[in-house]
């Protein structure tokens, strides 16, 4: 059975004996083994159901740890994880030999970060070893911002999650890789663009859609409810068109007024883009279980994270 518990020695015994624990991180909770225990990480792919060709980001104690993990550091790369760890930023770096393969995919590259949570950051230094900590949810769902969500997900599958609360960024960490020692943003996430470039100046996005090359248009469909989502600039239209239906709203910080509406979750009141975002996977997790013929989401500026949370929902939509 899954045990939800504060106790982190109890997280270190599990995770020295190769044994896989769900753990609290500022974006989503994570679903974490020894990077260095191959029973430990192909459990991690068997639990969420992961195509291996799905690389895991490596979590680390501080930045000091990143060069027991990769090969090489850019300026640019060093100067990012000054700024920003711990934080939600991944940086994918030319890997160390005896990272295994199983977690990079076979890739010569791998992700790391340093995750900006207390609970996290006090196991990671109780540990000889590093965590490869992919999102604690089944492959493309909804990722989890409470240990509840996670419980709900994986039951008896886990033996525990370590319970750090409610995650305060809500959704992933912003995925930097390097071409030429050049910073290029291959996945929007917690920490905007326009953070990023008041440090290393202008920065080319990729945003792939989490595939690899070698898996091109797979994973399109990700961060997804069971209900069919749609995304729109115009939420009144949308109601109209589903009017028959049972509709469940999710909009950014105004609340809109009709009968049609069953259910309705404003993400922040007073337009934060941090608070909705801290908040949309929950609202998505609510909806979801609601019974709904359909969730209509609200297109959100395209600006600081809005840019990102615009990112997760068009991913929703997919089907
Ligand atoms: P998750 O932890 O579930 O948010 O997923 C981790 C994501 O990190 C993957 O889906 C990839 O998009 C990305 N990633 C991890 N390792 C690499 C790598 N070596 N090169 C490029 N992207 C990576
Ligand atoms: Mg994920």
């Amino acid at each position: 059975m899954t045990i939800i518990s504060k106790d982190i020695s109890k997280a270190v015994a599990l995770l020295i004996a190769e044994d896989i624990v769900a753990i609290p991180t500022e974006t989503v909770y994570g679903l974490a083994g020894n990077i260095y225990s191959e029973k430990a990480i192909k459990a991690i792919f068997e639990t969420k159901k992961r195509p291996f060709f799905n690389p895991l980001i490596v979590h680390i104690p501080s930045v000091d740890s990143l060069s027991t993990i990769v090969d090489y550091i850019p300026k640019k790369a060093q100067l990012l994880a000054d700024a920003f760890w711990p934080g939600p930023i991944t940086l994918v770096l030319k890997k160390l030999q005896n990272i295994p393969d199983l977690i990079t995919a076979g890739k010569d590259t791998v992700a790391v970060r340093v995750p900006n949570h207390p609970v996290t950051l006090e196991l990671l230094n109780q540990l000889k070893f590093p965590l490869a900590a992919p999102s604690a949810n089944p492959f493309s769902s909804i990722s989890p911002t409470t240990a509840e969500h996670v419980e709900t997900y994986f039951k008896d599958n886990i033996k525990m999650v370590l319970d750090g609360g409610a995650c305060k960024s809500g959704i992933e960490s912003t995925i930097i890789g390097f071409e030429n020692d050049e910073p290029i943003i291959y996945r929007l996430g917690s920490t905007s663009i326009e953070a990023i470039e008041a440090v290393v100046g202008t920065i080319q996005i990729k945003n792939k859609k989490e595939v690899t090359p070698d898996a091109p248009g797979m994973l399109e469909r990700h961060y997804a409810p069971k209900t069919i989502t749609v995304l729109t600039d115009n939420v009144l239209d949308s109601i109209k068109k589903y009017s028959d239906k049972r509709i469940g709203l999710l909009v950014f910080n105004s609340e809109f007024e009709s009968e049609a509406i069953s259910s309705q979750i404003i993400l922040s009141k007073n337009g934060s883009l941090e608070e909705a975002a801290s908040k949309l996977y929950d609202a998505l997790h609510q909806l979801d279980h609601q019974d709904l013929d359909v969730i209509i989401a609200e297109e959100f500026p395209d600006y600081g994270l809005g840019k990102s949370i615009n990112d997760r929902l068009k991913r929703a939509t997919k089907r």
